[in-house]
């Protein structure tokens, strides 16, 4: 019994923390992880579209103009584009932060990226310290679910901050949507919507929630959340699929606790931002916008 124990605490003295340092320390990516992209349209050739051409998914807006943008909610993170520009105009960075509160903040350009702003405060006081969420895959293959599953895992651990997945749209404050949204799962979907208590929160997490991913031209789906207008979504997440870290970083974005690269939890673990709401209305506060290659 007491050998039990001693090789109990011995494993865990081994193990060590297994809980990633984030928000408090640097995040581990993997090697071949792909974060936000930035683009150059100032190295665009005039009328070149290798870019779109090599594109599945018809991410790369306006190519070879000083208008290009790439819509990070229709993007596989594949890089074929990056492959494919002789230019070097659009590269892909290692930031992980890439969730927006609009569908449209998901199209990125060549100037400053912007970070997911904050609920209000009224939101804030609700959701601030206790999130449950149900999920629903509206159609998806598996590949986010199985990142969500992920997140909540000792490894980056959801709960730490009274986030967590429940099996009932009744025991729920919102609603956490991947896959493309089938024309078989869209019922399913709003009732799930109606049977979730308001004030209620809609979470879009994948490239086929935010746009049908590669799935979009198919004929029997909505094209992801857009294409369900009744409900309204607070938070888009985008990748295919996207890191639990993205989904954790957007998370904690939406409910204030996350302001540029600080963790800001106050005593109450509900957060005011010193001096203001959580970020600004262009995105986070001034001067802590952009990659941080530091914080890779
Ligand atoms: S990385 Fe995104 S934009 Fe580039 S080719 Fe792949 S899907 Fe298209």
């Amino acid at each position: 019994m007491l050998d039990d124990l001693f090789r109990i605490l011995e494993t865990r003295a081994r193990l060590g923390r297994q809980t990633v340092a984030y928000p408090d320390g640097p995040v581990r990516l993997p090697e071949r992880f792909r974060g936000r992209p930035a683009l150059d349209p100032s190295r665009c050739v005039d009328g070149c579209r290798a870019c779109a051409e090599a594109c599945p998914t018809d991410a790369v807006l306006d190519p070879g103009s000083p208008s290009m943008r790439l819509d990070m909610g229709r993007c596989l993170f594949c890089a074929d584009c990056q492959q494919a520009c002789p230019e070097g105009a659009l590269r892909f960075t290692r930031d992980y932060r890439l969730s927006m509160r609009t569908r449209e903040g998901l199209r990125a350009a060549g100037d400053e990226p912007r970070l997911a702003e904050a609920l209000d405060r009224k939101m804030r006081r609700l959701f601030g310290r206790s999130l449950r969420l149900r999920q629903v895959s509206a159609a998806g293959c598996n590949g986010c679910e199985a990142e969500l599953n992920a997140a909540g895992n000792v490894q980056f651990d959801l709960s730490r901050f009274g986030i967590s997945f429940v099996a009932s749209p009744r025991h729920a404050d919102g609603l956490v949507v991947t896959g493309p949204v089938s024309e078989n799962m869209r019922p399913a979907l709003l009732e799930t919507w109606k049977a979730t208590p308001a004030p209620r929160l809609v979470v879009a997490v994948g490239a086929c929630a935010c746009s049908g991913g590669i799935f979009r031209d198919g004929p029997v789906q909505a094209g992801g959340m857009p294409g369900v207008p009744e409900i309204p979504v607070d938070l888009w997440i985008p990748g295919c699929p996207p890191h639990p870290i993205t989904v954790l970083d957007g998370l904690l974005r939406l409910l204030g606790r996350i302001e540029g690269d600080a963790l800001r939890l106050a005593g109450t673990g509900v957060v005011e931002a010193a001096g203001g709401p959580a970020s600004s209305p262009g995105g986070a506060a001034p001067g802590r916008q952009g990659t941080s290659p530091g914080h890779v």
